[in-house]
């Protein structure tokens, strides 16, 4: 039996989600079924840092387990793969069931995943593991580093326990990335990112022993992850504080040109013009949301240096969707051609920068720092002439191509402070019409 940390739990999790770990834990010592708290969270909260979302897993079966909460909380089970890994989606009758003040919703998560403990053992290099029922000491096993492989235990008198068997306090301690066993980078090539990310998020080292598995074979295998599982690497990297050293780190191991040779041009110094404050230098400028906002403006800005072909390589390469694409071949586009532009009008940019998605010219503005481009995004996208289709038309002209042109000049003038007014505007068009 391993230490009880109940003190320091208690004290991590916050009032509504304690009060339904409780009653979880309650309820699998009824069942005498051993339910645990593992991975991140149990790492983060010896860590003393924020819990995120956590993962329940019993040793049995978690769909029987949530068909019975349900049964007795109300809610909704739901049940994914053939593992029978379960949701439990709490509803208003659980809330009203369990008398928790609708105050307390807002900060309750309304499911909770519960999966049955597993081992997983990979036939193929790169391929997704094959899974078989099991306990939470292979459950443990299967994991990625030592200090995601601990578990509390929370049924009943062993509210807290902890179940270290591969020594992750050790580690955390020694502040030391670790991985279970020799083949693990072999296994899942993912593992060299994720420990990347640990250990600059933490400020920890890559053990010796592991660093030193981070070699030529495993490296081979990213070449064979499929596009979408790279990419969501480098989204998970996007997503963090320390995203320029992270990649720096990618870079420094050397896994970027398994990836795509294209990707040693990428500089992730672009990086830091977003990722110091992000939240200081959006809030003036309204930039659509395309996709998930901070992983496109991570990839865009990585990508700024890299030429047109070599995005589109990478873009293949990795997956990307069209959108991202656009923004990243527009932006690198921009950022190399903008200093030609510096005498140009406001209108002359303008049209140059409707064809790029707002999100890229964003991006250049960060790095170059531009007025024009910022000018562009608070003020002259904005900038439509009074006139519209519809006005041509009353004063008899025919639809065609001459209506665009028309309020193609209407718009430019407005934008180069040749009209100041919807008279002078007017006046502007009677000559145009003429
Ligand atoms: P984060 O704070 O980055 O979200 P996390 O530990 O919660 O960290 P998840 O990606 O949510 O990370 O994974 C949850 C747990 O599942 C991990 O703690 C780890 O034990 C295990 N895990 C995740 N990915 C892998 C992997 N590729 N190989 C082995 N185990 C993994």
């Amino acid at each position: 039996m391993g230490r009880n940390y109940s003190d320091l739990l208690e004290k991590s999790l916050d009032g509504s989600r304690l009060e339904l770990l409780h009653l979880l834990a309650y309820q699998a010592s009824l069942l005498r079924m051993p339910l645990y708290l593992v991975g991140g969270v149990v790492r983060d909260i010896l860590l003393g840092r924020p819990v995120k979302d956590f993962d329940l897993v019993v040793e049995g079966d978690s769909a029987a387990f949530a068909e019975y909460i349900v049964e007795k909380f109300g809610g909704r089970v739901l049940i994914h793969s053939k593992f029978r890994t379960a949701t439990w989606v709490l509803n208003e009758t659980t809330f009203k069931r369990l008398d928790i003040p609708s105050f307390q919703l807002l900060d309750t998560p309304l499911s909770f995943d519960l999966i049955s403990a597993r081992t997983e053992t990979y036939t193929q290099p790169g391929a997704l593991p094959t899974v078989k029922r099991s306990t939470i000491a292979d459950d443990l096993r299967r994991r990625d580093f030592t200090i995601n492989a601990m578990a509390f235990r929370l049924d009943g008198e062993h509210f807290g326990e902890i179940f270290d068997p591969l020594d992750g306090q050790k580690d955390l301690e020694n502040r030391l990335i670790r991985v279970l066993q020799e083949r693990s980078f072999v296994d899942d090539p993912t593992r060299m990112f994720r420990a990347i990310r640990y250990a600059v998020r933490y400020g920890f080292e890559i053990a010796p022993e592991t660093l030193s598995l981070i070699n030529e074979e495993a490296r081979g295998v990213l070449s064979q992850l499929s596009g979408e599982r790279l990419r969501h690497e480098f989204d998970l990297m996007f997503e963090e504080e320390k995203t320029s050293v992270m990649l720096e780190s990618v870079k420094e191991l050397d896994l970027l040109n398994s990836i795509h040779p294209a990707l040693l041009i990428a500089d992730s110094q672009q990086l830091t013009a977003f990722v110091d404050k992000p939240e200081q230098k959006f809030g003036e400028f309204i930039v659509p949301d395309i996709l998930s906002f901070k992983q496109t403006l991570g990839w865009v800005l990585y990508l700024l240096n890299v030429s047109g072909d070599g995005i589109e390589d990478i873009a293949k390469q990795l997956a990307f969707p069209t959108l991202l694409t656009k923004a990243a071949r527009g932006a690198a586009v921009l950022n190399k051609d903008f200093a030609a532009f510096k005498d140009w009008k406001p209108s002359q940019w303008t049209f140059y920068l409707d064809e790029i998605p707002a999100l890229a010219v964003f991006a250049v503005y960060l790095v170059q720092k531009e007025q024009a481009l910022r000018d562009y995004l608070t003020t002259w996208r904005n900038v439509k002439p009074f006139a519209t289709g519809y006005t041509l038309q009353q004063r008899g002209l025919e639809p065609g191509p001459k209506f665009g042109e028309i309020l193609h000049r209407l718009r430019a003038a407005w934008l180069d402070g040749d009209v100041k007014s919807e008279e002078e505007e007017k006046l502007l068009l009677d000559r145009l019409v003429k």
